[in-house]
């Protein structure tokens, strides 16, 4: 006796009938997902900064969001009912979700899997709703207010930030940034830059972000650091503790001349907080350690708007006669205190220290 699909019709003859349906209708009879736990995933996104909620619960957002939204569709689907062991196979492509805007969008999830031993696996396409609505997370919410746990201040000894060193500042603060990204999203960071006292204060919701970001300036500013704590206030019985790192930016900058164990010395680079040296006397350069790289052992003896410039008047054996150019003094000089590659007529950049003229690089 022939067995046919009760829905279709089809014979055995045409196909596999079980239980009583072809393949193609016990696939409809049967869908691997049952029933959604609800009828549209519905997120809320932080205008702010773009972080996710989802069943009430803020979360932390991968660098890529959409990346985050798979890991909410994954949780979505745990929740359904559903053949067991019928697995994920494709996400459709979907657009991610426009920053500070609501939205919606139908997202294609394919599943594959069999409920009997005897079935083949088959796939369903599963249409989501996803409902993108806005709003602003605890954290941004609690920044808003004013909420921070720890300031940095940035200031320098004896002169005020200058525009380039304030954008080397915001360049080392976003790459610290993009490095905590994922989990600590507290780093939430405003800046503001106090022109009476010549310093820039950064304002910080996380006091571990705070910790390294001050030692992270500190190394590569070539500053010092200073830290300090006190009592904020009191929540629910417990104290509050606001933390200040104040980074201090030494008074030497790239292009001074300074004094290093008795040595006059140009700094033509402060690399990684460490700064490099040209010896003006024998023209030989030198890396300090991070340690020596500090204002206790460079004192600066010229800043480098203090240079003269000179004119080379003649080149006669060891000696070189120089003209000021703004005074036309003349006067001679050793001639290995200038680099060899020099002509007469040209115009060249010379400190006065004690131990004479010497030339010095354009920085
Ligand atoms: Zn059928
Ligand atoms: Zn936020």
């Amino acid at each position: 006796m022939s067995k046919f699909c009760c829905k279709c019709g089809k014979t055995d003859a045409e196909g596999q009938i079980i239980d009583g349906f072809c393949l193609e209708c016990y696939k409809d009879e049967f869908p691997l997902i049952k029933s959604l736990p609800a009828k549209q995933l519905v997120l809320t996104q932080c205008k702010i900064c773009g972080d996710f909620m989802y069943h009430g619960k803020w979360r932390g957002t991968h660098e890529d969001r959409k990346e985050t939204i798979q890991e909410i569709i994954d949780e979505f689907f745990s929740k359904a009912k559903k053949v067991k062991n019928c697995k994920k196979v494709l996400v459709a492509d979907f657009d991610e979700p426009l920053p500070e805007e609501a939205g919606k969008q139908t997202i294609r999830i394919v599943f594959e899997g069999s409920p009997k031993e005897e079935v083949p696996p088959y796939q369903q396409e599963v249409a989501l709703e996803m409902v993108v609505n806005i709003g602003v997370c605890d954290r941004c919410a609690k920044l808003a207010r004013g909420y921070f746990e720890s300031i940095i201040q940035i200031r320098s000894e004896k002169r005020i930030i200058k525009e380039e060193e304030q954008l080397k500042i915001s360049e080392l603060i976003q790459e610290k940034k993009a490095e905590m990204a994922d989990g600590n999203k507290m780093a939430y960071i405003s800046k503001v830059v106090d022109k009476a006292k010549g310093g820039i204060d950064l304002f910080i919701g996380s006091e571990e972000f705070a910790k390294s970001l001050a030692k992270y300036l500190t190394e590569k500013l070539a500053a010092s650091i200073e830290y300090s704590t006190k009592l904020k206030t009191m929540k629910d019985g417990k104290p509050i503790y606001q933390s200040t790192y104040c980074v201090r930016i030494p008074y030497f900058e790239i292009g001074d001349v300074v004094r290093y164990q008795s040595k006059a010395y140009q700094i033509v680079g402060i690399n990684y907080g460490r700064v490099e040296l040209l010896n003006l006397k024998t023209r030989e350069h030198k890396t300090l350690s991070l340690k020596e790289s500090h204002p206790s052992f460079l004192k600066v003896l010229k800043k480098k708007d203090q240079f003269q410039r000179f004119i080379i008047v003649a080149i006669q054996g060891a000696y070189i006669s120089v003209m000021n150019a703004v005074s036309y003094e003349s006067m001679d000089v050793n001639r290995q205190v200038i680099t060899p590659e020099h002509k007469e007529g040209e115009e060249i950049l010379m400190v006065e220290l004690p131990e004479g003229l010497f030339e010095v690089q354009d920085l």
